[in-house]
């Protein structure tokens, strides 16, 4: 997609601060951490939202990832949680399916 900003860092016209790459995913420290560990996982196809998606493999395989990074970043043991937002009410802001990696901070339940 053209116009997607997430897009953009996958074909590395815009550079992020990658933490993690494979031919799927990448994944790179988000530019306004809401904790001290916030990292942004993304699918390299373009996906807009989880609506938008029934491959099953992949997002097994984005959840999976979020589990290994989270050793990677050592946060596995104290633990951590995983966000999709989706849409408005879901707070999602950039159209291309992502998830959340947020650590390093006790989270909050429920979420605001
Ligand atoms: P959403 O609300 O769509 O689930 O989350 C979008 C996330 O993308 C936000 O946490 C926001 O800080 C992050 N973000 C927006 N623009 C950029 C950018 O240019 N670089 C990086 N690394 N993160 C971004
Ligand atoms: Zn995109």
């Amino acid at each position: 997609m053209n116009d997607c900003l997430f897009c953009k860092m996958v074909a590395g016209d815009i550079t992020p601060d990658v933490v993690f790459e494979n031919d799927e995913f990448l994944a790179f420290n988000d530019i306004n951490p809401q904790a001290p560990t916030h990292v942004l996982i993304i699918p390299k196809r373009h996906i807009s939202t989880l609506n938008d998606t029934d491959d099953a493999l992949l997002l097994g395989n984005l959840l999976q990832l979020s589990a290994q990074l989270s050793k990677q970043l050592n946060v596995a043991e104290i633990g951590y949680r995983v966000v999709i937002n989706c849409n408005a009410h879901g707070g999602q802001a950039v159209y291309h399916l992502h998830m959340h990696l947020l650590a390093g901070r006790q989270m909050l339940w429920p979420p605001g």
